[in-house]
């Protein structure tokens, strides 16, 4: 897609201060860390989100971004790592190229998820909502 951002970074037609590169798939740091040594792996070629990525293709981004990770507790001495990945502006995918988040965490990082958990009005609404997700699981 020729406006879009990450593939312009993919292309070398906007620069990146890159982490990994092959054939395939790009690591790079995100500019606005939410701590530093925040990583995005992205596939050169363009799919929005998750749901459009071949699953060989997914597979080489999830081996990669676990290099990132295993990276950055070697070598940035990470004690832990979050890895995320957003589909669609509701879930605050802000760039729609698919992208993986690695990001390091260190003890006093001052990185918080806003984790707002809730619960369901019983049991039978979990398993209406998981019936009806086990009707949408064929391939
Ligand atoms: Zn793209």
């Amino acid at each position: 897609m020729s406006d879009c951002v990450f593939c312009k970074i993919a292309a070398g037609e906007l620069p990146s201060t890159k982490v990994y590169e092959d054939d395939n798939v790009l690591a790079f740091m995100d500019i606005a860390p939410i701590v530093k040594g925040h990583t995005l792996v992205i596939p050169k070629r363009h799919c929005d989100s998750l749901s459009d990525v071949p699953l060989d293709l997914l597979e080489k981004l999830i081996a990669i971004s676990q290099r990132v990770m295993k990276a950055q507790m070697s070598e940035l001495g990470a004690d832990g790592v979050n890895i995320h990945q957003s589909n669609g502006a509701v879930a605050g995918q802000v760039v729609p190229h698919i992208h993986f988040h690695v990001v390091p965490r260190f003890a006093g990082d001052g990185h918080s998820w806003n984790w707002r958990s809730q619960s369901y009005d019983d049991l039978s609404e979990a398993q209406m909502l998981a019936d009806r997700m086990a009707g949408g699981m064929s391939e």
